[in-house]
């Protein structure tokens, strides 16, 4: 199947995370049910962080509970430290994804860990992902730039690609964590970190802070990457530029892909309803183009 490209879904976890709204669990596990009966078959449905860091997402064991499981969906979820893991195992998470973040200052400030530690972390969660036979995906995040240290270059990226290369990750994501890189930028990136980690599937995690998450999708997708992140209806802001918009909508990747000729899976009327619910659920309106505008016009006659 050369022409398709698999989207993971994030909205209940990166994007439920940064959103004002505080959904209850019983919400939480609603959106996960619709976004299965949309077509994914991948979605990030939880995260095991200290709930004292993030409150929003202490409810992860409940909302692993709650799920009714579709035979064929992988549910993943973020772990940032052994105990984190150990509880993703406990509560089901078929994958597990680890953050390493790409520059000093920002992986102190966002995870307490100089990228050294990060690096150790990873390897533990890594072991006991694979010790329990769940996924393993890593995420190198301020791949395109730093809110504190600025520009990031590409090679930086790879470096800490080849260091990890030996944990295996079934898969490597790439993420402008703050919607900085443009087209140009993420070929390189990713054509560095193939070279880096030889065999691991590539993965693309783009914000639209400044409109180019589509252009640089559409780039990777050029330069052979056949996995994308994204959220329904773009929810989840970016937490370093409160006014500004983080995740791409699922959406708006979706009808781009179609067009594309691209295969993904997914229903885009189906996801374009479910980010109209998702909406009225937060309360405040959703980035998303496509849940506004709709798909391709249909032809009418007079
Ligand atoms: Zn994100």
């Amino acid at each position: 199947m050369g022409n398709r490209i698999q989207i993971v879904e994030v909205s209940p976890r990166d994007g439920l995370q940064a959103d004002p709204a505080d959904l209850s669990t019983a919400t939480k596990i609603e959106l996960v049910s619709r976004l299965a009966a949309a077509g994914h078959t991948r979605i990030e449905a939880a995260s095991f962080v200290s709930p004292k860091a993030v409150p929003k997402m202490a409810d992860g064991e409940g909302v692993m509970a709650g799920i009714d499981r579709v035979p064929g969906v992988r549910y993943s979820a973020l772990a940032l430290n052994q105990r984190g893991v150990e509880r993703a195992i406990e509560a089901g998470a078929d994958e597990i994804n680890g953050v390493i973040v790409a520059t000093e200052t920002f992986s102190q400030r966002n995870q307490g860990a100089t990228i050294e530690e990060a690096i150790a972390r990873w390897r533990t969660i890594s072991d006991t992902a694979r010790a329990a036979g769940a996924a393993t995906a890593v995420t190198i995040s301020a791949a395109c730039g730093c809110p504190f240290e600025g520009r990031v270059a590409s090679s930086k990226i790879a470096d800490i690609a080849r260091i990890i290369a030996d944990t295996e990750p079934d898969e490597i994501v790439v993420a402008d964590t703050i919607g900085v890189g443009v087209p140009s930028q993420v070929v390189e990136l990713f054509g560095l970190v193939a070279e880096a980690m030889p065999g691991a599937a590539l993965r693309g995690h783009f914000h639209n802070t400044r409109n180019t998450a589509l252009a640089n999708i559409g780039a990777a997708v050029g330069a052979g990457v056949k996995v994308f992140d994204s959220s329904l209806g773009g929810v989840g802001g970016c937490p370093f530029a409160p006014r500004a918009t983080g995740n791409v909508p699922t959406e708006d990747v979706v009808y781009m892909l179609h067009e594309m000729s691209y295969d993904t899976g997914l229903d885009l009327d189906a996801l374009i309803a479910t980010s109209t619910w998702l909406e009225e659920e937060l309360g405040h309106e959703v980035p998303s183009l496509v849940a506004k505008a709709g798909g391709f016009p249909v032809a009418t006659s007079e």
